[in-house]
């Protein structure tokens, strides 16, 4: 159900992101979320909302440990390394990071607090070393996922013990089993459960009560079902509004943590370069389904080549850009566009505003209107900023030639290395007539824009910052 958006605090918006459990490096499906997100905070950024997004690492569960115990390493080893990888993905298809990036290994004490609450509060009990949330304690229990207590299934997270009271009663603490890490707790050593932690460190970062809760759609049940029943037992008012991504498909099957597939970030943005990806995964409203497919990847591809092209062209005729990179223009936004991202992020809708921009562009070229193919210019790198594939960022700008796509991002490159070298051409005229004032503010603005200048004997050097 879309519901109109109204943030607690005017003017200010707070994200929750249920992130990586970091149990192995990321496959593409992975980014998904990730992807649909920024593009969230992105859009309420360019509406002028001052953002804070909270998205936590989950760095201690079962699946790390067995990993762990195979390699013969401590758990911490495997979570840091997955955690670097998923960084370094997140990074390369140009997800902004997180405000706040807690891991449930720091947060023991805010779950122990919190378990006390809903103990003291009889939404909890402790048995045999684990402590279990006692679903009949709370009435609203399956109302994300539409389902009734009497027709779920049991919790899968706890060993058959027989401690619990009701088979669907769920894991906030796990008791200790041997050779597995452990803190100290008033019912005994143990770690957490995974639903435990997003309440802690939610309530934590961004308040007792917050705007948007964001996740995969297979997080509904039993993962958000269970934030939910924690926090609200606790007090809380949690959440305000739900956003869950559809996930990535093979083939017809979930592409699920279990399912031990070759789709690796690291081996996509071979085939394709890191920003063609990143079209990829945002065309597809992200409610929806995406099936993957190597042609699916390969249309993507094209696609976005045929923006490049319409830039590339566009700024061989304009000469040097008035927009050297987009600024946050919302008036340069077309209404079009606007009002599909307004709509439940209608990206597909949004791409369309995009697409018939560079069509436009495209006409005013050959029309040789250049005022027309200008204002497409900027009107497009203004909807593309929006979600993250404007390929003149600073971020895309430095990688454009890598993966096999790379002819039109070579171009760029070209063109990039000619807009630099006249600026560097301006500011030593404005050298040459001794006006320094506007020489360092050309090398400053170069410098704000990602571009080092160094000056040697045989004349000034550039490279972009890294
Ligand atoms: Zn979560």
């Amino acid at each position: 159900m879309v519901r109109e958006f109204t943030p607690i605090t005017p003017g200010k918006v707070s994200v929750y992101l249920c992130g990586a459990t970091v149990q192995a490096p990321p496959h593409i499906g992975h980014l998904r979320s990730g992807v649909v997100f920024d593009v969230l905070i992105r859009w309420l950024e360019a509406s002028g909302y001052q953002v804070t997004f909270c998205r936590n690492v989950t760095d201690v569960e079962d699946k790390i440990l067995a990993t762990a115990k195979a390699e013969g390493v401590p758990p911490w080893i495997v979570a840091e390394r997955n955690q670097r990888a998923f960084t370094w993905a997140y990074d390369t298809v140009g997800c902004r990071p997180p405000d706040i990036e807690p891991r449930a290994t720091g947060h023991i004490p805010e779950m122990i607090v919190l378990i006390r609450r809903l103990i003291e509060g009889g939404h909890a009990y402790p048995a045999a070393g684990d402590v279990y949330f006692d679903v009949h304690s709370y009435d609203a229990y399956g109302a994300l996922s539409g389902q009734r207590l009497d027709q779920m299934r049991p919790a899968e997270d706890a060993d058959e013990t027989g401690s619990k009271r009701d088979p669907r009663d769920f894991t906030l603490w796990k008791a200790a089993k041997p050779g597995e890490p452990y803190w100290e707790t008033p019912w005994g050593p143990g770690r957490p459960g995974w639903h435990l932690e997003c309440s802690a460190m939610s309530t934590k970062y961004l308040g007792p009560t917050f705007d948007i809760h964001g996740g995969g759609m297979d997080l509904i049940f039993p993962h958000h079902e269970n934030e939910i029943a924690q926090s609200k037992s606790a007090g809380d008012g949690f959440a305000r509004y739900w956003m869950h991504n559809g996930l990535l498909g093979l083939a017809g099957e979930k592409m699920s943590k279990s399912l031990g597939n070759s789709l690796l970030v690291t081996d996509v943005v071979t085939r394709v370069r890191p920003a063609e990806l990143r079209y990829y995964l945002v065309q597809a409203h992200y409610r929806s389904l995406l099936e993957f497919s190597e042609e699916a990847l390969d249309e993507a591809a094209a696609a976005y080549q045929r923006i490049e092209r319409f830039m590339v062209r566009a700024y061989e005729v304009l000469g040097s850009p008035d927009h050297a990179y987009a600024e946050d223009e919302p008036d340069d936004l077309p209404t079009s566009f606007r009002s599909a991202m307004d709509d439940d992020l209608a990206v597909p809708s949004a791409l369309a505003a995009v697409h018939a921009c560079v069509r436009d562009g495209n006409q005013a070229l050959a029309a040789s209107d250049k005022a027309g193919a200008r204002a497409a210019l900027v009107r497009l790198r203004a909807m593309l900023d929006v979600l993250g594939l404007d390929p003149l960022s600073p971020h895309w700008a430095g990688s454009a030639a890598s993966g096999a796509a790379g002819a039109s991002g070579e171009r760029l490159r070209q063109v990039i290395g000619s807009l630099v070298r006249l600026s560097l051409e301006q500011r030593d005229a404005a050298r040459a007539r001794r006006d320094y004032a506007s020489a360092d503010a050309i090398r400053d603005g170069l410098e704000e824009i990602g571009v080092v200048v160094e000056d040697t004997p045989q004349g000034p050097r550039w490279e972009l910052k890294r």
